[in-house]
């Protein structure tokens, strides 16, 4: 390790947080909250990690790096935001219910739980998935007795209109990982906490501007005022042991001395904490997500109308799973899009604008290479580590955040929170960091 040792103003108690991501920035706020004084370090010139917004030059709009979902399940994301003062900046529907299109037949249904537990809608042909009945339902039962290596499709079977309608959109939402190789016991956990409580737990939020004003610039402006020091560009490299505690965090071009008394948290993606860490063992099987971000042509008008408020729209039958739209921009995601992702950018775009198009009932003379003044601009967003692997045999290798060094504890959305690697995992991986450093 080289560079100067950075001795000045050390901190009794200080905490060195590394990551800001969700899990980093959430570590980070609770240890403010409790009186640590904090050091924020950041590889990247901005914070958020996966869960980013920024102007895309090409678009020339402010654009997320991929679509992100909250239900009302999810508490402590949601009480993140509040406690950062952004509620106001999530958007959610006046009731809940999740339209959806098949792109192949052309059939549109809206999945709408009941208000309470008992799930009426099931019951009701008018109110169900078409083809579907409800004892195809009532199978769900299942989920709840899976061992700890079965899969969804072990547990469910793997064909039938409400497996290609309901189960293989749910799982690649929740869990980032087809059905077929996820982890029952993982999906029953989300259907427990949300279809099984009925409406008011699957109230789905989405950020109205975007998702660095909804979790990354308050969350940072609130470290900031709580007297947290942030530092981007910032790539940890290797760290310093002395016998059971870390000594010092190697920069590159800063080494920072970890005093006694000082602790750290290490709030990486998961390779990249293995990596440093030496003999921590961690889920690195990872699935990634595809995101198109289509700015329509000028008087391009979708036929189709999403809700005003929560224009967004579940796809089956075609390439991608969910639309959203905002202002004059179409986000399309793609998740546990293995395929997808190998493909090059402009296969992908055409592939997806396909989708778009349909989706939304607009004219197909709007085609990418035309006029370019009628045709869509397109950007393609491949976030190819976009979550670990929810396999059963992954989420064996999820550890809690105590480690083997007495100063030093895990955060990420990896990290075995018992949720799927999510914002709410992420977030409460950050306030458990917090809670073991401050009471060990
Ligand atoms: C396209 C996409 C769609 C998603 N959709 C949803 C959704 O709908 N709902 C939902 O709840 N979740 C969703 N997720 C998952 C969610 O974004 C993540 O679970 C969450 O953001 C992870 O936060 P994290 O802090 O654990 O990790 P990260 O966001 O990966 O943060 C790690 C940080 O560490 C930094 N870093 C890495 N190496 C170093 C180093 N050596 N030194 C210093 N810093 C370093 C990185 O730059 C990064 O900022 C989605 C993810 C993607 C990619």
């Amino acid at each position: 390790m080289n560079g100067p040792i950075s001795r000045d103003r050390p901190s009794p108690g200080r905490v060195h947080v590394v990551g800001a991501g969700l899990a980093g920035l959430s570590a980070a706020l609770r240890l403010g909250k409790l009186g640590r004084p904090v050091t924020l370090y950041e590889a990247a010139a901005q914070a958020g990690g996966r869960c980013r917004s920024y102007v895309d030059a090409k678009l020339e709009r402010s654009i997320d790096n991929g679509n992100h979902l909250l239900l009302a399940a999810n508490t402590a994301a949601l009480d993140f935001v509040a406690e950062i003062g952004a509620s106001d900046t999530l958007a959610q529907p006046a009731r809940t219910a999740f339209p959806f299109l098949d792109l192949a037949s052309g059939e549109s249904w809206t999945v709408a739980p009941s208000s309470g537990p008992i799930p009426w809608w099931i019951f009701s042909a008018a109110k169900r998935i078409p083809g579907t009945a409800a004892g195809d339902y009532l199978a769900a039962w299942k989920l709840a007795f899976a061992g700890a290596d079965d899969t969804v499709a072990d547990c469910l079977g793997d064909r039938g209109p409400l497996w290609e309608r309901f189960w293989v959109p749910l799982t690649i939402a929740a869990l980032n990982t087809h059905p077929r190789e996820a982890s029952a016991r993982l999906l029953w956990m989300v259907v427990r906490e949300s279809f099984a409580k009925g409406a008011a737990a699957c109230r789905p939020f989405i950020a109205k501007q975007g998702l660095s004003q909804t979790f990354v610039d308050p969350a940072l402006a609130a470290i900031r005022a709580q007297g947290g020091k942030i530092a981007f560009g910032r790539r940890l490299r290797a760290l310093s042991f002395e016998g059971e505690r870390v000594a010092a965090l190697d920069f590159g071009e800063q080494r920072v001395a970890v005093a006694p008394g000082e602790t750290v948290v290490i709030a990486l993606p998961p390779a990249g904490a293995a990596d440093l860490l030496p003999g921590l063992q961690a889920p690195r099987d990872a699935r990634p997500i595809v995101n198109a971000h289509i700015r329509l042509p000028e008087g391009a008008t979708p036929r189709r109308r999403l809700a005003p408020d929560l224009p967004i729209l579940g796809l089956v039958g075609g390439a991608t799973d969910w639309l959203f739209l905002r202002g004059d921009v179409v986000s399309l995601t793609a998740s546990a899009a293995e395929e997808l992702a190998e493909r090059p950018a402009e296969e992908v775009a055409a592939l997806l604008w396909r989708d778009t198009a349909q989706a939304l009932g607009l004219s197909p003379d709007l085609s990418p290479g035309l006029d370019p003044q009628a045709a869509p601009v397109i950007r393609i967003i491949k976030e190819k580590r976009a979550t670990l692997a929810q396999t059963p045999a992954a989420l064996k290798l999820r550890p809690g955040p105590r480690t083997r060094w007495t100063n030093l504890a895990l955060a990420g959305d990896w990290t075995d929170t018992g949720y799927p690697a999510t914002i709410e995992s992420a977030v409460r991986s950050g306030a458990a960091a917090a809670r073991l450093l401050v009471t060990p």
